[in-house]
């Protein structure tokens, strides 16, 4: 196996507080280029946080996190924001979506922040709705559009960066269950046709089975692989 993309080794974090709160306590896991995967678990268990630190947005206390060779541990802001940039793609469950620009501006957002002059950013956010199935929903707002429809929004500008890793946290937590498998295929067609590694948090039994890997958390540990 080449090496994974992803890599945790005894990963520790605690919330400070008047009770500190251990949240992840001992994480080791490893994540493979190109694998698609879910994290599942309880509420509260730990997996925004298990994200928000795969996505270099939030730190951990001990142990290493090692993203495509590099050690994520004490970066500056700036060079945390590069990596991020340049590696990842968000997706969230409530879609982020800026309510007073239409789908294609959204899409287009990311490459504003990178300097990327208003026709080239326009023309590439085009491509990946009409990759998305929305190139006839392109100028609609947010509010014009079904939840299904914004997710896929979402995902257009999740991939507009050319990321090698998407993290979704509960993409489907906002939808019902038809839109649900939808978006999943979506997903499913995205990995398969890029290879893009992708990593979904959810606590629907039917999004995890959906992936070819579930990874389960409970009270901040990763319970052992059940072979099925
Ligand atoms: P999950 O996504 O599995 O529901 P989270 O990672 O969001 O779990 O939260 C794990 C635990 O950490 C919960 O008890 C939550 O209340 C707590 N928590 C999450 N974020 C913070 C924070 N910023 N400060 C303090 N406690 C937090
Ligand atoms: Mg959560």
């Amino acid at each position: 196996m080449s090496s994974p993309i992803i890599t945790l080794k005894d990963v520790n974090k605690t919330y400070p507080g008047i009770v500190p709160l251990h949240v992840l306590k001992g994480i080791n896991l490893e994540i493979g280029r190109g694998e698609l995967v879910s994290i599942m678990g309880a509420s509260g268990s730990g997996k925004s946080t298990l994200l928000n630190i795969l996505g270099i947005l939030d730190n951990y206390d001990t142990g290493e996190y090692v993203l495509d060779g590099t050690l994520i541990k004490n970066l500056s802001e700036n060079r945390a924001a590069e990596l991020r940039n340049k590696m990842i793609g968000f997706v969230f469950q409530s879609f982020n979506l800026i309510n007073y620009k239409n789908a294609v501006e959204n899409v287009a957002l990311p490459l504003f922040y990178q300097g990327v002059s208003r026709k080239k950013r326009n023309k590439l956010a085009m491509e990946q709705l009409d990759r998305m199935g929305l190139a006839d929903r392109a100028h609609h707002l947010p509010g014009e559009l079904s939840g299904g429809q914004k997710q896929r929004v979402a995902i257009a500008r999740s991939l507009i960066t050319n990321p090698s890793i998407i993290l979704a946290d509960e993409p489907t937590g906002a939808l019902d269950s038809k839109t649900s498998k939808e978006v999943m295929d979506v997903f499913r067609d995205l990995n398969s046709s890029t290879g893009m590694t992708i990593i979904i948090v959810t606590h629907d039994p039917g999004v995890g089975a959906k992936t070819n890997r579930i990874i389960r958390i409970s009270d901040g540990m990763i319970l052992p692989d059940e072979n099925v």
